[in-house]
């Protein structure tokens, strides 16, 4: 018989004092009963990475982890975002485990849709993306606009799971790969896929946030948004062109127009004409400006390779493991 995979459930916390306490238990349960089932292994972790929040919740952690060993924590010098504390939850678990499961600590993901992705790793797939069944707690303009962010980011060329957030499972192997994709700019939801591996989905329904606030409002959101888009995809370049091309067009056709006007002896004062022409063509200049704008300064911050996590403190009982 096959040993049972040690499994690290990887939780990125930021200033979550009111959740915590209320979905950590549910957690470790979740991680008692699969290891009961002979599924993982006893000595699977729950794994809190602490994106240097501002309230208690590295308190809470490294209390939880003194009372019971199943909890561990790790904690980032700093607030450096979800994404990034996601990362370093995942890389550093990668030498200790055998699988690792990402979720938010807000309790909005159906934790017993961990059953099904341990069951489809034990069937032999490497990633398995937790993909959301509906959307109906969650209000019409955050449904709204994250179903167009997916449309756009696929119509622009980038491979995501559809309604997949950062819900998954992903085994040793694959972060071992995934640890070679050094790029600062991240957008886990896009670079899995990149990694390749067997994969597949297991779907559940989203719950209300437990307490607390949502920490991506619009804002954030489309900033993820256009990083998404922009650190996997080079389309809206293209895009640029082909639209010059198609001004350049029209432009042309404009010009012959004004020539023929002229050479007729019909031209009239074209204050009208000239102010929009000049407007629409500098209003698609400085877009066009922008957007290679914004992939410069993805190159800049890429050329710097700055560490993409630093940890500060971990729990007391993380160098007793292992
Ligand atoms: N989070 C984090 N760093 C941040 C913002 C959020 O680690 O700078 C964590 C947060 O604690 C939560 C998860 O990322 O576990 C998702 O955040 P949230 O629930 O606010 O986002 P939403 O579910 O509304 O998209
Ligand atoms: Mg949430």
């Amino acid at each position: 018989m096959t040993m049972a995979p040690v499994l690290y459930i990887v939780i990125p916390c930021y200033n979550e004092q009111e959740v915590l306490p209320v979905t950590a238990p549910l957690f470790l349960g979740k991680l008692n009963s699969l290891s009961e089932a002979g599924k993982i292994s006893p000595d699977s972790r729950v794994l809190f990475v602490n994106d240097g929040s501002r309230d208690n919740t590295w308190d809470i952690i490294c209390g939880l982890s003194g009372q019971d060993p199943h909890y561990l924590g790790i904690s980032q010098s700093r607030n450096r975002g979800h994404q990034n504390a996601v990362l370093a939850g995942l890389l550093e678990a990668r030498d200790r485990c055998d699988i690792t499961i990402s979720i938010d600590c807000d309790g909005q993901d159906d934790i017993d849709a961990m059953d099904r992705m341990v069951d489809c790793y034990l069937e032999g797939y490497d990633v398995v993306y937790g993909v959301r069944s509906s959307r109906e707690t969650d209000s019409f303009f955050k449904r709204f606009t994250a179903q167009s962010f997916y449309k756009l980011l696929s119509a622009m060329g980038a491979e995501v799971v559809y309604n997949h957030a950062d819900y998954r499972l992903m085994s040793a192997r694959v972060l071992q790969e995934f640890a070679n994709f050094h790029e600062v700019n991240l957008y886990l939801r896009g670079l899995v896929p990149l990694v390749g591996f067997k994969s597949t989905t297991v779907s559940y329904s989203r719950a209300e946030r437990i307490a607390g606030e949502s920490h991506y409002p619009l804002k954030k959101m489309l900033g993820l948004a256009v990083d998404g888009i922009t650190s996997l995809s080079v389309k809206p370049l293209r895009l640029i062109t082909s639209f010059g091309a198609l001004v350049a067009l029209i432009s042309f056709i404009g010009c012959l127009w004004a020539l023929i006007t002229a050479i007729c002896g019909k031209a009239v004062p074209g204050w009208a004409s000239m102010t929009c022409i000049v407007c629409f063509v500098s209003g698609v200049q400085l877009v066009s400006l922008g957007i290679i704008g914004e992939y410069i300064g993805k190159i800049y911050l890429e050329t710097k390779q700055r560490p993409r996590y630093i940890i500060s403190a971990r729990t007391e009982n993380w160098d007793t493991e292992k």
